[in-house]
């Protein structure tokens, strides 16, 4: 799958479920877990459930049964990274010093193709972290301070559909939380594991995921929004920060349609739409695969297109199609894309809190700790920068 189609060379699977396993045989280790979206989509179809299954309750009851301290949320901070994202947004729209159109930054393989094979675009990258990248350094600081664990014997474990995490945790620039505890050398996220090794460490370890008793997040960081959810499958980020810069941009409830925007859905590689939001027109894009990416670049370095927001992911689909996801053994290709993403929409739908902006644990870290989004520690611990790769191509 992923690995197919990354074509800067970082994604590779590099089993860590055993060392993550020492850490938590180790009595003066703390082990966080944390989940991202499309994880509860398809762990289940490694057990011989239903491609697609829902999972989130016996996932979080894996986890604890392997051993985590604590298991939080991703979707916690694809919230956190909304409320930067949104926000940056609005800032490229009004100010005439930093570029348009913003492309989003939560795919590593993605960023990594734009260091290295469109460096011009860079600046163009927002600068908010990945979710993981958020959650990371949170964890150590904030989640540290209030559960007054010392940070230094966190081990921070991001459960994962991908394979590029484990080279985006290991970029010099993901260890901010260190820099602000004068901690040296201690990284945001430790260890990464994909949808696949977790289901192969539950089997090393005998355990029957089905007969699992369902259970649910630790509280702070445990609690995501429909927004959230969304991030798993292509055009989620989208759909998510739209919602978000309409409810900042107007200061007035999101609209019926912003909750479905059709326009963004689908299995299509290139996706556009047309929005008007306080009067103003924001033309965006959303794109899986980097020849599709290439060819939306291309033609904007042309002039023949023009948006503000573009949303990339690398693995067909979004993360739903990640490299670390189990394989699709009946060849359902699309189809069994498909159901992934619709079990994430279901959940989205189900939910009462579906903007990241409403979420009362991000209302919370932004009056207890960041402040406010775009603030000077969430420049500091959320916000990231880029180089140019292109050297690396001789
Ligand atoms: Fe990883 Fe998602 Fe990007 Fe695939 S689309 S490389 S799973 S972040």
């Amino acid at each position: 799958q992923c690995a197919n189609v990354c074509p800067v060379g970082c994604i590779t699977e590099v089993p860590e479920w055993e060392s993550v396993k020492a850490a938590v045989n180790d009595p003066d280790k703390i082990v966080i877990f944390s989940t991202s979206p499309s994880v509860r989509v398809a762990l289940g179809e490694e057990f011989g459930m239903e491609e697609g299954s829902f999972v989130e309750d016996r996932m979080v009851a894996l986890l604890r049964a392997l051993g985590g301290d604590y298991v939080l949320d991703t979707n916690f901070a694809a919230d956190l990274t909304i409320m930067e994202e949104a926000n940056e947004l609005i800032r490229r729209l009004t100010s005439s010093n930093i570029p348009i159109p913003q492309l989003t930054s939560c795919c590593p393989a993605w960023v990594k193709f734009v260091e290295t094979y469109y460096p011009e675009f860079k600046e163009n990258l927002s600068t908010s972290k990945s979710p993981i990248g958020m959650q990371g350094p949170t964890i150590k600081t904030y989640f540290a301070n209030q559960e007054n664990l010392d940070p230094k014997k966190i081990v921070n474990v991001a459960v994962t559909p991908c394979t590029a995490k484990k080279f985006e945790i290991r970029r010099e620039e993901m260890c901010s939380a260190g820099k602000t505890l004068g901690i040296e050398g201690m990284r945001d996220m430790d260890y990464v594991i994909t949808t696949r090794e977790l289901a192969q460490w539950a089997r090393a370890e005998g355990i029957d995921f089905l007969a699992l008793e369902p259970a649910g997040y630790d509280p702070f960081m445990g609690k995501g929004s429909g927004a959230g959810v969304i991030f798993g499958n292509t055009g989620g980020v989208m759909e998510a920060a739209v919602r978000t810069a309409y409810a900042a941009l107007t200061g007035e409830p999101v609209p019926d349609d912003l909750y479905d925007l059709k326009e963004v859905r689908g299995l299509a590689g290139t996706k556009e739409a047309s929005l008007t939001i306080a009067g103003t027109r924001l033309e965006i894009a959303v794109v899986y695969g980097t020849a599709n990416a290439r060819r939306l670049l291309d033609s904007i370095k042309r002039g023949e297109k023009f948006y503000q927001f573009i949303e990339v992911m690398t693995c067909p689909g979004g993360c739903i199609g990640g490299g670390g996801q189990p394989k699709d053994k009946n060849f359902s290709g699309d189809g069994l894309r498909q159901k992934r993403i619709d079990g994430l929409y279901a959940r989205d739908r189900q939910m009462k809190l579906r903007l990241s902006h409403e979420n009362p644990e991000i209302k919370a870290i932004y009056k207890n700790f960041y402040e406010k989004p775009l603030s000077p520690l969430a420049e500091e611990m959320l916000h990231t920068s880029y180089i140019d790769r292109s050297s690396d191509l001789g």
